[in-house]
Parts: structure tokens; sequence; C-alpha cells
């Protein structure tokens, strides 16, 4: 079985789009606010928005099952304030569990939550606890940082974070760290943004000691690691002037890379460095990059092809990138896969 643990809803009905647009005009005229229940999207509409998009792309490419949560650079918690991200947040974690719904058996459900800046992350737990006993899905993206580019939160290795994490440990799910939309000039979002805080949230748990207070917490750093697994030696070398244990027991019983590079080289380069076990198969599609590579003639973001050419991976281990990682990792993905018999 191939598990795409990062999929997101890019392909949502022009509706949700048009809906945000309102919300967010109401942020300065109250009259135009949307109610949650103005927004009507039917199932057929759903059904086509993924049929023509990532499930088509999936049985081309051959995967079986995408692990699956609201656009990201939608998540915007930058815009509004709490009360405004709880709705969106809720409109779309609903969104993407009518998906899981509709394709039981190729899509399950990961929350974004109703992160705002400056306020105790322990405002999302309701929302969390929606999304994992009444929808089932199996983890979170967690936003290290809401100011969207502005970087005002604590690192993620603060108590500030705690409440979450407490939640994350009693349900035993994962949090891909997953920032947003760059409201920061400087930062192209999925360019700069994704990629430095995917390194700066590696570096955070380096710095700290996050893990000795929460040992079976579970970080998946997406798009590969950002330069983490290029600068492997330096990472090594900062914890050892930092007096922190070994990286392998520092930090990789808890954190997670996703295998979102789009190039050859990468994987490889992916798959030489960072063990096996912490290597987690994904695509992020339909995403930031959708075009052809040239050189290959292949989507960019076709990343099994990489995995499969690899010769970093043996059969056993390939199938670990694959599937067996991800029912490690996302623990309640694999009992929902144990009770249909798979
Ligand atoms: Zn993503």
């Amino acid at each position: 079985m191939i598990i795409d643990v990062h999929g997101h809803y890019t392909t949502a009905p022009a509706a949700l789009g048009a809906w945000r647009d309102l919300q967010i005009a109401g942020l300065k005229d109250p009259s135009k606010a949307p109610a949650a229940s103005s927004l009507k999207i039917s199932d057929d509409e759903l059904r086509e928005s993924i049929e023509l998009n990532q499930l088509k792309k999936m049985n081309e490419r051959g995967s079986d099952l995408t692990i699956f949560s609201p656009r990201a650079s939608f998540m915007a918690h930058h815009i509004g304030g709490i009360e405004t991200s709880a709705a969106w947040a809720a409109i779309c974690n609903e969104l993407c569990h009518r998906v899981a719904q509709l394709f039981p058996d190729r899509f399950v459900g990961a929350a974004m939550l109703p992160q705002s800046p400056g306020v105790d992350p322990a405002s999302c737990i309701p929302e969390l606890e929606r999304c994992v006993r009444d929808y089932g899905f199996v983890g979170i993206n967690l936003n290290p940082d809401p100011a969207g580019g502005h970087w005002t939160s604590p690192p993620l290795t603060d108590r500030h974070w705690y409440p979450l994490y407490e939640k994350m440990v009693e349900y035993d799910i994962p949090a891909m760290i997953h920032v947003s939309t760059s409201c920061n000039a400087c930062f192209h979002t999925t360019g700069a943004h994704y990629l430095n805080a995917d390194t700066t949230a590696f570096m955070q748990c380096l710095s700290g000691d996050l893990f000795t207070d929460f040992p079976t917490l579970k970080f998946l750093i997406p798009h590969g690691g950002g330069a983490v697994p290029y600068h492997w030696g330096r990472f090594r070398g900062l914890a050892q002037e930092m007096k922190k244990p070994m990286l392998g027991e520092h930090l990789l019983n808890n954190i997670f890379f996703d295998t979102c590079v789009y190039h050859q080289p990468g994987i490889d380069l992916l798959t030489q460095v960072i063990p096996v076990k912490n290597i987690l198969f994904a695509s992020e599609m339909i995403g930031a990059v959708r075009g052809i590579d040239p050189e290959t003639g292949h989507p960019y973001d076709d990343t099994k092809r990489y995995v499969d050419a690899t010769a970093n991976l043996s059969a056993e281990a390939r199938h670990m990138v694959f599937e067996g990682n991800a029912r490690r990792v996302f623990s309640r993905l694999d009992a929902a896969l144990k009770a249909k018999g798979l």
C-alpha cells in the first residue's frame, strides 16, 4: 500500500474562496460577514473537484491513500482573530471530512487548527477534538508562525504550546509542522517561508529538550525537512556544541521528514542522510509546484518516481517509506486500516 501523508484540498469548489472573501470583507464591515451555513457545496461538486484532480493523479501515479488536510496557504491564521480562524477552520475541516466520506478508501483527514497570533494554542483544542473524535482525522497541521512570516510566537519548545502537545499525546496523533501564507514580502510563501519554517522548527527542537517532556510526541517536518538533510553536518555539530545528545537519540524518535522534494538528487540526498525509519512518502499534490520538469518529462511533484528510482533504498526500506512508517507515525490511521482488514 502506498500512503501519501501530505495532501491538501487545493482544488475545493470556488464557493469556498468566495465565502472566505466575504468573511475577510466582514472584518471591516460586519454587515458583509457570512454565516457558516451560507456556504453550499454539494457532494457532486466535491466529488468532481477530487476525481478530476487529486484522485486522477493518485491513480496515474500509483498511490493508494492520501492524508488530506485543508489548503495550507488558505489557513492564513494572521487574518482576523480567533473567531475568524475558528469559523474558517471548522468549514475547511468539514470539507476534508466530506471528501474522506465520499472516498473512504482513498482519503483520510488531517485537521487545520484555528490558530491566531497571540492567542493561547489551547483555544484550538475543541476543534482538534471534534476532528479526531467525530471525523476520524488522524493528524493535525500545526503552524509554528500564525503571524504569517513575522514569527511572533514563542519557539515550539516553549510551554506556550504544551496544552496542544498534551492533547496530541493523549490521542497519539502527530503534527505536521506547516506554515501558511507569508504576509512578509521578504518571504515567498512556498519558495521561502515553507522551507524556512521547516528548518526553523527542526532547529528549535534541536536547541530545546521538548522530547524529554513529551517522549511520545511526534512532529512531521514537511518538504523534505527544508534545509535540514542538506545541512545535517551543521546540525550535528551544533548539537555537539550545545552538549545535546546525538541527533538520533535527541530528535529522531520524535521527528520525521516527508519526501516532498521535487528532483531525484534531493530524494537521493534525503534517503542517504536521514535514517529510513524517519522518512514518510508524500508528494504535497496538488500543491505549490504543478509543472512538468523538462529534464525528465514528468511532473516535479511525482515524488513516487524518485523514491522508486533511488539506489539508497532496499525493497524493505522502500516499503517502510511508502507504508510502514506512515502506519507507525499515524497510529490512528493504522488502527483504521486494521479495522478494515488492511
Ligand atoms: Zn503542505
